[in-house]
């Protein structure tokens, strides 16, 4: 479904992806884990058009889509949830949710069904679903943010450290969702830190360091590298 092909960005003159290539089928979830600084968020919105590259191809279902516009790429089912969330605080649940119609045409009737769907996934956004986004706990929050991503209908959900700030069991619960998203049959290109989580769901997993695809691998296998153990599962 995706293919990153030979992908080099620079922000001036640090290169903070360089060369890389990986591939992400359809309905799979694919790890890339990586340290601080690997590259890993430049990567994502490289891919998302947030950011051009200085060389190498996007290719998205066949279709070479680097350089396009952001917007474009959602439209086509490309969908990023960035690190950080970027809820609107201000704004209740529901209306977070509301928002994610304004990118798609649909009519409203049909996408308050939708909606509503979508709180029976979450049943814990359905009990706030009044309550200003910028009070809901951290975990809330991603789970709000994927909820809107998932109201765009992704055809490849890109998650940006899904578990950054969370407690070990909530992040649990977001990797359960992940994983039924996937089954729903969404694609999943998932970047994180936590590699021991991040592998436990994935299919395949690619390991990131300062720009470089190092290591690659059925997540299981990455899970029994020596290397990976030692460097991202803390394990002597
Ligand atoms: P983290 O897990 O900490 O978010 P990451 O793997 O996502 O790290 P990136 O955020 O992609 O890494 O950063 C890769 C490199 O690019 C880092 O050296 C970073 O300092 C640099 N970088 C990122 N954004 C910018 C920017 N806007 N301007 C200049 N350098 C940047």
């Amino acid at each position: 479904m995706l293919k990153v092909e030979g992908l080099t960005v620079k922000y001036g003159n640090i290169t903070a992806v360089n060369n890389i290539s990986f591939e992400v089928p359809e309905g799979k979830i694919i790890a890339l884990i990586g340290n601080n600084g690997a590259g890993k968020t430049t990567t994502l919105k490289t891919i998302s058009c947030l950011l051009k590259p200085s060389n190498g191809k996007i290719l998205f279902n066949d279709r070479d889509i680097t350089g396009q516009k952001p917007h474009d790429i959602a439209k086509q089912g490309l969908i990023h949830i960035p690190e950080g969330r970027h809820i609107f605080p201000q704004l209740t649940v529901k209306e977070n949710l509301i928002i994610s119609s304004f990118s798609r045409t649909i009519k409203y009737k049909n996408f308050k069904l939708e909606i509503e769907q979508v709180l029976d996934t979450f049943p814990k956004l359905r009990e706030r679903q009044k309550q200003l986004a910028g009070t809901l706990s951290g975990g809330e929050q991603q789970m709000l943010a994927i909820a809107r991503g998932i109201l765009q209908k992704p055809k490849l959900l890109i998650l940006d450290e899904p578990s950054m700030g969370l407690a070990p069991l909530i992040v649990e619960d977001v990797f359960e969702n992940i994983k039924r998203i996937n089954k729903q049959g969404t694609t999943v290109l998932l970047v994180e830190q936590n590699a021991q989580m991040a592998l436990s769901v994935a299919d395949y997993g690619y390991v990131l360091e300062v720009g470089d695809v190092v290591l690659e691998g059925n997540a299981a296998s990455l899970l029994e590298d020596s290397s990976v153990k030692k460097i991202y599962l803390g394990e002597m």
